[in-house]
């Protein structure tokens, strides 16, 4: 018998029966989509859902992903790109064009930042910091005639200033300011970033997330989404997204999926542990401050009380500055539950030390010394607290 040629491995006319269905919705891998016809060909429209022309403008992993994200976060469209700095990037460079200007506020996500010192400047595109507190009258005498865009975090991720986010996003919009909300830490779940007051009136015009967080839940997957309500907002950045060639790999779309529908559970877990071990922290003599936004006193505690049903598991720790750096990385160093690591959302709890003063600056948040941040992960909390309580000995 002669072997099969290559051809016939290729062309086989083996077709699975159609019809199957599971739990999950399967993992759809292409570059190429193949059509019956050239008419079929000529007909497909890239920007609607109702067909498939090439992987990068997707496939029915990535709709649905897109889809339930809409309804995660209470928009309309999603779009999914390979990190959450790509999405960032990508509104920056949909959005903005040379002359105009970003505001960004002053406890962003650091690459934010980065991204406008390096990339944005180069383009000739201006920004300005601005205090995370700044009220909605502050921000109105900052907006001027070439600025575009408004940055919020709610709250930013190390220093957990929650800003006025109603008030402000009020302010931008009376301006014709387009409002682009990091939402990494509500997730869609702490608040509803399209409907800020509860009735419809006033929410942002685009949610950012890092899916590499919550959403993926497992610290092993890359993955952003720019989120929106306003079907011409969505399409400009769909048209820069499909430019910019951001594609996502089916593969990692699909650990989204499967994660996705523990998130609440996950959530609410992360918010309940952090919130017992931020009280914890706060009757401990090294530490001066706990920066939590559910805790009266953190910066910006009444703005997250007025916007927030729950919070993240994300809380900050300053220690007195007489420990000095030495002693605090001493005590990073002891933790044996709590990694040494960036990113959060995952199931083991990390700890990253942050020389705020070097990064921010220091007047909008008044964080004078050694500042820990730490990532609640899904351990038991009593494991947890004997844990810092252990490594807190070696202070004393
Ligand atoms: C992690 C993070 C990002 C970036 O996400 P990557 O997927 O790591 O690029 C953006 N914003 C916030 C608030 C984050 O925590």
């Amino acid at each position: 018998m002669k072997p099969p040629t290559s051809t016939e491995l290729i062309h086989h006319p083996y077709t699975p029966p159609e019809g199957f269905q599971a739990p999950q919705p399967g993992v759809f891998k292409a570059s190429t989509v193949l059509f019956p016809n050239v008419a079929a060909l000529r007909a497909r429209n890239w920007k609607e859902k109702t067909g498939y022309t090439y992987g990068l403008h997707g496939t029915p992993t990535t709709f649905t992903l897109e889809e339930r994200l809409a309804t995660l976060e209470g928009g309309r469209q999603a779009l999914l790109t390979p990190s959450g700095l790509a999405a960032i990037a990508l509104v920056d460079f949909a959005l903005l064009k040379t002359s105009d200007e970003v505001l960004i506020p002053d406890n962003a996500y650091g690459p934010n930042k980065e991204l406008a010192r390096h990339e944005l400047a180069a383009f000739g595109i201006a920004h300005r910091f601005y205090d995370p507190l700044i009220d909605a009258e502050a921000l109105k005498a900052m907006i001027g005639e070439r600025t575009r865009l408004l940055w919020l975090e709610a709250p930013g991720s190390v220093t957990m200033e929650f800003p006025d986010l109603s008030g402000l996003v009020r302010a931008a919009r009376e301006c014709g300011v387009i409002t682009v909300l990091d939402n990494t830490w509500g997730a869609g779940l702490a608040f509803r970033p399209f409907d800020l007051c509860g009735d419809g009136s006033l929410g942002v015009d685009i949610s950012v997330q890092a899916l590499t967080k919550y959403p993926s839940g497992g610290g092993d997957v890359l993955m952003g989404s720019v989120t929106t309500v306003d079907e011409a907002l969505h399409l400009k950045l769909k048209f820069a997204h499909m430019r910019q060639g951001w594609g996502v790999g089916a593969n990692d779309v699909e650990a989204v999926l499967r994660s996705l529908p523990t998130l609440p559970l996950r959530y609410a877990a992360h918010d309940e542990a952090a919130r017992e071990l931020a009280r914890w922290c706060q009757k401990q003599p090294e530490i001066v401050q706990v920066l939590h936004p559910a805790l009266p006193g953190s910066p910006g505690h009444e703005h997250w009380r007025r916007h927030c049903r729950s919070a993240a598991g994300l809380f900050s720790v300053v220690f007195d500055p007489a420990l000095g750096w030495a002693r605090v990385d001493a005590f990073v160093d002891t933790l044996r539950l709590f990694r040494i690591g960036y990113s959060w959302g995952g199931p083991m709890s990390l700890a990253v030390p942050y020389d705020i003063a070097g990064a921010m600056r220091a007047q909008t948040h008044g964080v004078r010394g050694p500042l820990v941040r730490f990532s609640v992960g899904l351990e038991a909390v009593s494991d947890l607290i004997g844990d810092l309580e252990q490594a807190l000995r070696t202070l004393r």
